[in-house]
């Protein structure tokens, strides 16, 4: 159907045939006939791409596709428009557990600092977790004790953020780094020092790809649920500091319906007395929970549907009345396991 013309050559009352032809409005200026023209002589997957770039909604029969390319716009009232201004996973706050103040992100590492840690031998190391996905909304500062194991930072994972139905979950970190490391432990202290000046998206953009599996290794053995019986471990700080300081570490739970988040050691550190209620979960800080509007009537979305490019919903009926399966909605909670194999979140402490 694609056929390449110069409609710009034609004329006003020809292209107003030509579009009345094809059943499309003639309304508008030579340029919106002609443009109105060009979309119509495209097949409907050519049209839907371009309204994935504009990010409009794809819904519809041809003539509402291209009606809605030709305006830039799903059209409708401007209340749906100020909707999809805003990336609901951009400013996202995070709460220091602490002194339950509110900041953003940006200003975490120092808050911790001040309000958690003193000068002092250390007595934990802190790191730091982050959603891959959804702008890195999700995110948590925790603290270890220095001997602490990955397996004991997966439990905590799996209690706050993961566990659904037991899945399987390990460590992951770039295969060449490893070998580099390993070859001799001088080049790999040597290695160590430049680490933090390099690039650690490159080779996380390189795991998360999975398109060149041999690049990536297993840091941990897979664990299971959280509270089964494993070996004894060796405490984590040795290979994080080995291999991992200045670069992000690639968690995995679930192989089928992944979730995944990057985990970065920021070092060690003198945490402050403070008072074991205070310290629930090991968490120092937690993102707040993202405002989501809900997609079909905008306001505050209280249910997830799909696990990728996920719909939000403040009823069941909002979802179900844009098409969306009852048993598909999961309400929607604080963790970038949200709308995933039926996670529905626990408790937390906040
Ligand atoms: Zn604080
Ligand atoms: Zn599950
Ligand atoms: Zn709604």
């Amino acid at each position: 159907m694609a056929k390449s013309q110069d409609y710009s050559s034609m004329t006003v009352p020809q292209l107003k045939e030509r579009l009345r032809e094809t059943g499309y409005s003639v309304t508008g200026k030579k340029d919106e006939l002609v443009k109105r023209l060009k979309l119509s002589g495209l097949t409907v997957p050519e049209l839907k791409d371009q309204l994935r770039e504009k990010k409009l909604s794809m819904q519809g029969r041809k003539e509402d596709l291209v009606k809605r390319l030709q305006n830039g716009s799903d059209g409708g009232t401007g209340k749906k428009k100020a909707i999809r201004r805003k990336d609901p996973f951009s400013n996202v706050g995070v709460k220091c557990t602490r002194c339950r103040q509110v900041m953003s992100s940006k200003q975490e590492l120092e808050h911790v600092n001040g309000c958690w840690f003193e000068e002092g031998d250390a007595n934990v190391m802190l790191l730091q977790v982050k959603s891959y996905y959804c702008n890195e909304a999700y995110r948590l500062l925790l603290a270890f004790n220095i001997d602490a194991t990955f397996k004991a930072l997966d439990s905590v994972l799996r209690q706050v953020w993961m566990e659904c139905c037991g899945h399987m979950s390990h460590f992951l970190i770039n295969k060449e780094l490893e070998q580099e490391s390993s070859q001799s432990e001088t080049s790999a202290e040597a290695d160590a020092g430049n680490k933090p000046s390099a690039n650690g998206q490159d080779w996380r953009a390189a795991i998360l790809g999975m398109m060149s599996p041999h690049k990536e290794i297993r840091i941990t053995s897979a664990y299971s649920s959280g509270f089964d019986l494993v070996e004894e471990e060796k405490p984590m700080t040795e290979r994080m500091m080995k291999y991992c300081e200045g670069y992000s570490i690639l968690y995995e739970y679930d192989m089928g319906t992944t979730t995944e988040v990057t985990v970065k050691y920021l070092g060690k550190k003198h945490l402050q007395a403070v008072g074991s209620l205070l310290f629930v979960n090991n968490i120092l800080m937690q993102n707040v929970k993202p405002e989501v509007p809900c997609k079909k009537c905008g306001k505050l979305a209280k249910w997830i549907a799909g696990d990728y490019d996920s719909e939000y919903y403040c009823t069941k009926r909002c979802g179900e009345t844009s098409g969306v399966e009852t048993c598909m909605l999961l309400p929607y909670v604080n963790s970038p396991r949200s709308g995933s194999c039926g996670y529905t979140g626990r408790p937390l402490w906040m």
